[in-house]
């Protein structure tokens, strides 16, 4: 049985978190005398003087309602990066606690548990970049308190099964964080609307990708309202400021625009992933739910230096598990879509 009691650690539920200014006082006033703010302003046309809300309740509404989740079952993190290392920070004991990741996945699960001292024990994901539940049930240890899953993956860009991320959930005692950076990309259904039948699962999404927002820096958390408690009790007090919360705001109107952005990024990834299956180089393109193409070439390190001589930069991910020789390419404008294939096309020719 899951009960975050015994997950969070003892240091944390009983930590007395800092109060704010802005934390103690929320009636209304004509003067601010309490924060040692600057009351004759800033030296911009609009003024960012006062301390931002820490709470980010307007920014939170916005969300409740393009995702249908109630505000206190979101957190607000400086990118998904801040959610990541909280989850640490509330929940993995240092020198004590082990998380599970399944790689080839994102990087930043295993460096924040080694900022954390928290010990990362890899499951590779198999050759078509699922599971591999029968390992993962080997490596499950008391200890055990947080198992990373990114749906879809990255670098490899598909979803991972939903049939077997609730398996992990219904079996699982710590927490189960399903990471959907790139959800708005897939077909997949999000997590996010069975939050209230898994009291152990996080799900992380962020601004950054489909919201095209990834200079502004802001991640969200999903959970239940006591997770959500304890990544607010740690969370330093003032983590969102005030120009991103405004901007926030002003994007958050906008969901036509942003699912125009992601319908067209969509069909031009499954443009570019035909057109690469044609050149004599691609060895394979895999399947993606995601805003990037995982493409094997006949030579990657070569590929990815003759891209670079044309200007263009990709991520080489040669040296990562299950993904000899490829590369990972994220989909751009269609001006840049046709400058990429035709250069990986000019390699071909410059080789014959
Ligand atoms: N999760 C995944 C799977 C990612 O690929 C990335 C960024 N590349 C992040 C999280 C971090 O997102 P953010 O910009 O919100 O910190």
């Amino acid at each position: 049985m899951f009960d975050l009691n015994t997950i969070v650690r003892r240091n944390i539920r009983d930590l007395k978190p800092y109060s704010s200014a802005r934390d103690e006082f929320k009636g209304e006033a004509n003067i601010f005398l309490d924060a040692n703010e600057n009351s004759l302003g800033s030296p911009l046309v609009k003024w960012y003087n006062r301390y931002p809300d820490p709470l980010q309740l307007k920014v939170k509404e916005k969300i409740s309602f393009v995702k249908q989740v109630p505000t206190d079952h979101i957190f607000l993190g400086n990118g998904s990066d801040e959610a990541i290392d909280l989850l640490y920070r509330c929940f993995c004991e240092p020198g004590i606690d082990e998380v599970i990741v399944f790689p080839p996945t994102y990087g930043m699960y295993e460096v924040s548990a080694n900022i954390n001292n928290i010990k990362t024990v890899k499951i590779s994901l198999t050759k078509d970049f699922q599971l591999d539940l029968p390992s993962l049930e080997e490596a499950i240890k008391p200890s055990t308190k947080i198992i990373w899953i990114c749906s879809p993956n990255n670098p490899s860009g598909n979803a991972i099964e939903r049939e077997d991320i609730e398996m992990i959930l219904n079996n699982f005692d710590g927490l189960v964080v399903v990471d959907e950076a790139y959800v708005n990309f897939s077909k997949h259904q999000s997590f996010i609307n069975v939050l209230n039948e898994y009291p152990n699962l996080v799900v992380l999404q962020t601004l950054s990708k489909a919201w095209g927002l990834a200079g502004l820096r802001l991640g969200m958390a999903f959970a239940s309202t006591e997770i959500i408690g304890y990544l607010n009790k740690v969370k330093p007090p003032y983590n969102i400021s005030e120009p991103v919360q405004e901007l926030a705001l002003t994007a958050l109107d906008e969901v036509g625009q942003v699912n125009d952005m992601i319908r067209e990024l969509v069909s031009s990834r499954e443009l570019v992933k035909t057109e690469l299956l044609l050149l004599s180089e691609v060895l394979e393109v895999y399947p993606s739910d995601a805003n990037f193409l995982l493409v094997k070439f006949k030579d990657a390190k070569a590929m990815y230096e003759h891209l670079i001589m044309n200007g263009i930069v990709v991520r080489d991910r040669s040296n990562v598990i299950l993904c000899d020789e490829c590369l990972r390419i994220t989909i751009g404008t269609e001006q840049e879509n046709a400058v990429l294939l035709d250069s990986i096309k000019s390699y071909s020719i410059n080789l014959k």
